[in-house]
Protein backbone atom coordinates (compact mmCIF):
# COMPACT_ATOMS: atom_id res chain seq x y z
CA UNK A 1 0.00 0.00 0.00
CA UNK A 2 1.40 2.77 -0.68
CA UNK A 3 2.17 5.65 1.62
CA UNK A 4 0.19 9.01 1.68
CA UNK A 5 2.20 12.12 1.50
CA UNK A 6 2.40 14.66 3.92
CA UNK A 7 1.06 16.81 1.08
CA UNK A 8 -2.12 14.80 0.32
CA UNK A 9 -2.72 14.12 4.02
CA UNK A 10 -2.54 17.95 4.75
CA UNK A 11 -5.38 18.49 2.04
CA UNK A 12 -7.03 15.69 4.10
CA UNK A 13 -7.04 17.21 6.93
CA UNK A 14 -8.02 20.85 5.15
CA UNK A 15 -10.86 19.64 3.74
CA UNK A 16 -11.81 17.78 7.05
CA UNK A 17 -11.80 21.17 8.86
CA UNK A 18 -13.02 23.13 6.15
CA UNK A 19 -16.48 20.66 6.06
CA UNK A 20 -15.80 21.34 10.12
CA UNK A 21 -16.20 24.93 9.67
CA UNK A 22 -18.97 25.09 7.32
CA UNK A 23 -21.19 23.25 9.69
CA UNK A 24 -19.87 25.55 12.52
CA UNK A 25 -20.69 28.74 10.20
CA UNK A 26 -24.23 27.32 9.18
CA UNK A 27 -25.28 26.35 12.97
CA UNK A 28 -24.09 30.09 14.29
CA UNK A 29 -26.18 31.32 11.02
CA UNK A 30 -29.24 28.95 12.40
CA UNK A 31 -29.02 30.02 15.87
CA UNK A 32 -29.03 33.92 14.62
CA UNK A 33 -32.15 32.91 12.58
CA UNK A 34 -33.85 30.98 15.12
CA UNK A 35 -33.02 33.87 18.29
CA UNK A 36 -34.38 36.18 16.07
CA UNK A 37 -37.48 34.39 15.39
CA UNK A 38 -38.13 33.81 19.13
CA UNK A 39 -37.32 30.25 19.17
CA UNK A 40 -35.24 29.67 22.17
CA UNK A 41 -36.70 28.14 24.78
CA UNK A 42 -36.02 29.14 28.36
CA UNK A 43 -36.46 26.06 30.74
CA UNK A 44 -36.18 25.77 34.67
CA UNK A 45 -34.94 23.29 37.30
CA UNK A 46 -35.96 23.41 40.51
CA UNK A 47 -33.40 24.18 43.53
CA UNK A 48 -34.14 21.69 46.77
CA UNK A 49 -33.20 23.17 50.47
CA UNK A 50 -31.78 20.03 51.99
CA UNK A 51 -32.99 21.35 56.10
CA UNK A 52 -36.79 21.26 54.52
CA UNK A 53 -36.83 19.89 51.24
CA UNK A 54 -38.34 22.69 50.09
CA UNK A 55 -38.12 24.15 46.66
CA UNK A 56 -36.31 27.51 46.93
CA UNK A 57 -35.64 28.58 43.84
CA UNK A 58 -34.47 27.32 40.39
CA UNK A 59 -31.98 27.66 37.51
CA UNK A 60 -33.20 28.67 33.91
CA UNK A 61 -31.67 27.32 31.30
CA UNK A 62 -31.68 27.84 27.28
CA UNK A 63 -32.86 25.41 25.13
CA UNK A 64 -32.89 24.93 21.10
CA UNK A 65 -35.28 23.49 19.86
CA UNK A 66 -34.52 21.95 16.32
CA UNK A 67 -37.97 21.62 15.64
CA UNK A 68 -38.43 17.79 15.47
CA UNK A 69 -39.05 17.52 19.01
CA UNK A 70 -35.39 17.30 19.30
CA UNK A 71 -33.07 20.26 21.08
CA UNK A 72 -29.51 20.98 20.29
CA UNK A 73 -27.13 20.79 24.22
CA UNK A 74 -26.64 24.34 25.26
CA UNK A 75 -23.23 23.07 25.75
CA UNK A 76 -23.01 22.75 21.87
CA UNK A 77 -24.21 26.04 20.68
CA UNK A 78 -23.25 28.41 24.08
CA UNK A 79 -19.60 28.29 22.92
CA UNK A 80 -20.94 29.06 19.69
CA UNK A 81 -22.78 32.08 20.42
CA UNK A 82 -20.04 33.39 22.93
CA UNK A 83 -17.31 33.15 19.99
CA UNK A 84 -19.68 35.06 17.81
CA UNK A 85 -21.00 37.39 20.53
CA UNK A 86 -24.59 36.58 19.93
CA UNK A 87 -24.73 35.12 23.75
CA UNK A 88 -25.17 39.07 24.81
CA UNK A 89 -28.09 39.44 22.85
CA UNK A 90 -29.61 35.98 23.83
CA UNK A 91 -28.13 36.71 27.39
CA UNK A 92 -30.63 40.36 27.56
CA UNK A 93 -33.58 37.58 26.36
CA UNK A 94 -32.88 35.49 29.09
CA UNK A 95 -32.58 37.84 31.68
CA UNK A 96 -35.82 39.80 30.46
CA UNK A 97 -37.49 36.13 30.61
CA UNK A 98 -36.18 35.03 33.57
CA UNK A 99 -37.67 38.04 35.34
CA UNK A 100 -41.08 38.18 33.74
CA UNK A 101 -41.32 33.77 34.81
CA UNK A 102 -40.16 35.28 38.45
CA UNK A 103 -43.10 37.89 37.93
CA UNK A 104 -45.76 35.19 37.20
CA UNK A 105 -44.46 32.79 40.19
CA UNK A 106 -45.13 36.08 42.53
CA UNK A 107 -48.41 36.84 40.67
CA UNK A 108 -49.50 32.84 41.57
CA UNK A 109 -48.53 33.19 45.47
CA UNK A 110 -44.99 31.44 44.82
CA UNK A 111 -43.08 34.78 46.30
CA UNK A 112 -39.33 34.74 47.32
CA UNK A 113 -38.54 31.94 44.99
CA UNK A 114 -34.96 32.23 43.56
CA UNK A 115 -34.12 32.38 39.94
CA UNK A 116 -30.12 31.43 39.03
CA UNK A 117 -29.34 33.32 35.50
CA UNK A 118 -25.91 31.79 33.80
CA UNK A 119 -23.89 34.54 32.44
CA UNK A 120 -20.93 34.53 30.28
CA UNK A 121 -17.72 36.00 29.58
CA UNK A 122 -18.36 38.52 26.57
CA UNK A 123 -21.87 39.61 28.55
CA UNK A 124 -19.34 41.73 30.83
CA UNK A 125 -17.19 42.90 28.36
CA UNK A 126 -20.76 44.61 27.05
CA UNK A 127 -20.81 48.52 28.56
CA UNK A 128 -24.22 48.06 29.13
CA UNK A 129 -24.37 45.42 30.96
CA UNK A 130 -24.52 46.72 34.39
CA UNK A 131 -27.33 49.25 33.70
CA UNK A 132 -29.09 47.29 31.21
CA UNK A 133 -29.71 44.32 33.58
CA UNK A 134 -30.87 46.85 36.62
CA UNK A 135 -33.08 48.85 34.04
CA UNK A 136 -34.43 44.78 33.10
CA UNK A 137 -35.00 44.11 36.64
CA UNK A 138 -36.78 47.73 37.73
CA UNK A 139 -38.88 47.27 34.86
CA UNK A 140 -40.07 44.03 35.58
CA UNK A 141 -40.92 45.23 39.50
CA UNK A 142 -38.65 42.22 40.77
CA UNK A 143 -36.70 42.17 43.89
CA UNK A 144 -33.12 41.87 43.07
CA UNK A 145 -32.19 39.78 45.66
CA UNK A 146 -34.76 37.13 43.70
CA UNK A 147 -32.06 37.21 40.98
CA UNK A 148 -29.09 34.93 40.90
CA UNK A 149 -26.61 35.85 38.59
CA UNK A 150 -24.29 32.24 37.96
CA UNK A 151 -20.29 32.79 36.79
CA UNK A 152 -18.40 30.21 36.16
CA UNK A 153 -14.24 30.49 37.55
CA UNK A 154 -13.38 30.97 33.96
CA UNK A 155 -15.70 34.06 33.54
CA UNK A 156 -14.17 35.23 37.03
CA UNK A 157 -10.29 35.45 36.05
CA UNK A 158 -10.90 36.67 32.26
CA UNK A 159 -11.25 39.84 32.97
CA UNK A 160 -10.93 40.41 36.34
CA UNK A 161 -10.89 44.51 36.85
CA UNK A 162 -14.49 44.44 34.92
CA UNK A 163 -15.95 41.44 36.39
CA UNK A 164 -15.05 42.46 39.91
CA UNK A 165 -16.48 46.46 39.04
CA UNK A 166 -19.77 45.26 37.68
CA UNK A 167 -20.29 42.33 40.37
CA UNK A 168 -19.73 44.46 42.99
CA UNK A 169 -22.19 47.28 41.53
CA UNK A 170 -24.60 44.42 41.12
CA UNK A 171 -24.45 43.11 44.75
CA UNK A 172 -24.77 46.41 46.09
CA UNK A 173 -27.97 46.68 43.77
CA UNK A 174 -29.48 43.90 45.71
CA UNK A 175 -28.32 40.86 42.83
CA UNK A 176 -26.81 36.98 44.36
CA UNK A 177 -24.11 36.12 42.75
CA UNK A 178 -23.04 32.13 42.83
CA UNK A 179 -19.66 30.55 41.20
CA UNK A 180 -20.82 28.00 38.89
CA UNK A 181 -19.32 24.73 38.03
CA UNK A 182 -17.06 25.31 41.36
CA UNK A 183 -13.54 23.03 41.44
CA UNK A 184 -13.37 22.66 38.23
CA UNK A 185 -11.44 25.93 37.11
CA UNK A 186 -8.53 27.26 38.75
CA UNK A 187 -9.07 29.94 40.03
CA UNK A 188 -7.24 31.82 42.87
CA UNK A 189 -8.58 31.87 46.27
CA UNK A 190 -7.28 35.39 46.72
CA UNK A 191 -9.46 36.50 43.58
CA UNK A 192 -11.88 34.90 44.65
CA UNK A 193 -11.60 36.06 48.17
CA UNK A 194 -12.22 39.55 46.01
CA UNK A 195 -15.46 38.80 44.53
CA UNK A 196 -18.71 39.96 46.36
CA UNK A 197 -19.89 36.07 46.52
CA UNK A 198 -23.41 34.48 47.91
CA UNK A 199 -22.70 31.28 47.22
CA UNK A 200 -20.65 28.01 45.44
CA UNK A 201 -22.43 25.61 43.57
CA UNK A 202 -20.50 22.66 43.82
CA UNK A 203 -19.40 20.87 40.34
CA UNK A 204 -21.51 17.66 39.40
CA UNK A 205 -18.32 15.91 38.81
CA UNK A 206 -17.42 15.92 42.85
CA UNK A 207 -20.46 13.75 43.40
CA UNK A 208 -20.37 11.25 40.34
CA UNK A 209 -19.09 8.68 43.25
CA UNK A 210 -20.22 9.04 46.14
CA UNK A 211 -20.46 5.69 47.80
CA UNK A 212 -17.59 4.07 45.65
CA UNK A 213 -14.36 2.74 47.41
CA UNK A 214 -11.99 5.08 45.73
CA UNK A 215 -14.03 8.63 45.95
CA UNK A 216 -13.00 11.88 44.50
CA UNK A 217 -16.45 13.24 47.17
CA UNK A 218 -13.36 14.40 49.73
CA UNK A 219 -13.37 17.43 46.87
CA UNK A 220 -16.74 18.43 47.33
CA UNK A 221 -16.03 17.83 51.19
CA UNK A 222 -13.41 20.66 51.01
CA UNK A 223 -15.44 22.83 48.88
CA UNK A 224 -18.26 23.13 51.57
CA UNK A 225 -15.47 23.37 53.69
CA UNK A 226 -14.32 26.30 52.11
CA UNK A 227 -17.37 28.09 51.25
CA UNK A 228 -18.38 27.79 55.02
CA UNK A 229 -14.63 29.94 55.75
CA UNK A 230 -15.82 32.61 53.38
CA UNK A 231 -19.06 32.53 54.59
CA UNK A 232 -21.01 31.25 51.70
CA UNK A 233 -23.59 29.40 51.35
CA UNK A 234 -23.26 26.20 49.08
CA UNK A 235 -25.78 24.15 46.65
CA UNK A 236 -24.52 20.73 45.03
CA UNK A 237 -25.44 20.26 41.14
CA UNK A 238 -26.09 17.17 39.67
CA UNK A 239 -28.01 15.20 42.73
CA UNK A 240 -29.23 12.12 41.29
CA UNK A 241 -29.54 9.70 44.27
CA UNK A 242 -30.63 9.57 47.73
CA UNK A 243 -26.73 8.74 48.79
CA UNK A 244 -25.40 11.91 47.45
CA UNK A 245 -28.39 13.97 49.41
CA UNK A 246 -26.92 12.11 52.60
CA UNK A 247 -23.45 12.91 51.65
CA UNK A 248 -23.98 16.83 51.10
CA UNK A 249 -26.54 16.63 53.81
CA UNK A 250 -24.00 15.71 56.59
CA UNK A 251 -21.12 18.09 54.88
CA UNK A 252 -23.69 20.72 55.72
CA UNK A 253 -24.44 21.60 51.96
CA UNK A 254 -27.49 23.87 51.89
CA UNK A 255 -29.29 23.25 48.73
CA UNK A 256 -29.18 20.54 46.27
CA UNK A 257 -30.23 20.43 42.30
CA UNK A 258 -30.36 17.03 39.97
CA UNK A 259 -32.62 15.07 38.57
CA UNK A 260 -33.49 12.55 41.69
CA UNK A 261 -35.60 16.05 42.27
CA UNK A 262 -36.09 17.27 38.32
CA UNK A 263 -34.69 17.61 35.29
CA UNK A 264 -35.04 21.12 33.36
CA UNK A 265 -38.73 21.26 32.32
CA UNK A 266 -40.45 24.64 30.45
CA UNK A 267 -42.44 26.64 32.63
CA UNK A 268 -45.98 25.39 32.54
CA UNK A 269 -44.50 22.23 33.52
CA UNK A 270 -42.51 24.28 36.41
CA UNK A 271 -45.68 25.68 37.75
CA UNK A 272 -47.15 21.83 38.05
CA UNK A 273 -44.24 20.53 39.55
CA UNK A 274 -44.11 23.15 42.29
CA UNK A 275 -48.43 22.83 42.69
CA UNK A 276 -47.75 19.07 42.98
CA UNK A 277 -44.81 19.13 44.88
CA UNK A 278 -44.13 16.63 47.61
CA UNK A 279 -40.59 16.02 49.57
CA UNK A 280 -39.20 12.54 48.74
CA UNK A 281 -38.60 12.72 52.58
CA UNK A 282 -34.78 11.08 52.53
CA UNK A 283 -34.34 9.96 55.87
P1 LIG B 1 -24.61 24.68 34.18
O1 LIG B 1 -24.93 26.11 34.42
O2 LIG B 1 -23.57 24.05 35.05
O3 LIG B 1 -26.00 23.93 34.30
C1 LIG B 1 -26.17 22.67 34.88
C2 LIG B 1 -26.23 21.58 33.83
O4 LIG B 1 -26.29 20.32 34.46
C3 LIG B 1 -27.47 21.67 32.96
O5 LIG B 1 -27.11 21.23 31.66
C4 LIG B 1 -28.40 20.66 33.61
O6 LIG B 1 -29.38 20.14 32.74
C5 LIG B 1 -27.42 19.60 34.02
N1 LIG B 1 -27.89 18.80 35.14
C6 LIG B 1 -28.66 19.19 36.17
N2 LIG B 1 -28.88 18.18 37.04
C7 LIG B 1 -28.21 17.12 36.56
C8 LIG B 1 -28.05 15.76 37.02
O7 LIG B 1 -28.56 15.35 38.06
N3 LIG B 1 -27.27 14.94 36.25
C9 LIG B 1 -26.70 15.37 35.09
N4 LIG B 1 -25.95 14.49 34.40
N5 LIG B 1 -26.83 16.64 34.64
C10 LIG B 1 -27.58 17.49 35.36
P2 LIG B 1 -27.60 22.01 30.36
O8 LIG B 1 -29.00 22.50 30.56
O9 LIG B 1 -27.31 21.11 29.20
O10 LIG B 1 -26.66 23.28 30.29
C11 LIG B 1 -25.28 23.15 30.05
C12 LIG B 1 -24.55 24.43 30.28
O11 LIG B 1 -24.91 25.43 29.30
C13 LIG B 1 -24.87 25.09 31.62
O12 LIG B 1 -24.14 24.45 32.66
C14 LIG B 1 -24.41 26.50 31.35
O13 LIG B 1 -23.01 26.62 31.49
C15 LIG B 1 -24.76 26.69 29.87
N6 LIG B 1 -26.03 27.45 29.78
C16 LIG B 1 -27.31 27.00 29.83
N7 LIG B 1 -28.19 28.03 29.73
C17 LIG B 1 -27.45 29.17 29.63
C18 LIG B 1 -27.76 30.57 29.51
O14 LIG B 1 -28.93 31.01 29.53
N8 LIG B 1 -26.70 31.44 29.41
C19 LIG B 1 -25.40 31.01 29.44
N9 LIG B 1 -24.44 31.94 29.34
N10 LIG B 1 -25.08 29.72 29.56
C20 LIG B 1 -26.07 28.79 29.66
MG1 LIG C 1 -25.34 27.19 35.99
MG1 LIG D 1 -22.98 24.17 36.86
MG1 LIG E 1 -21.42 24.29 33.35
Amino acid sequence: RAKKSASSNFEYYAADMEQHTYERLAMMRKLRTDFTARKLELWFQPQISLKDESVIGMEALLRWPEGNGNYISPAVFIPLAEYTGLIVDIGYWVLEEACRRLVELNKKGYEGLRMAVNISVPQFRDPDFVPLVKHIISQHGVEPAQLELEITESVAMDEPKIVVDSLTTLKNFGIRIAIDDFGTGFSSMSYLQSLPLDRLKVDRAFLKDVGHVKSSAFIADTIVTLAKRLGLETIAEGVENPEQVHYIRDLGCDEAQGFLYAKPMPFDQLLDYIANYQPLNIT
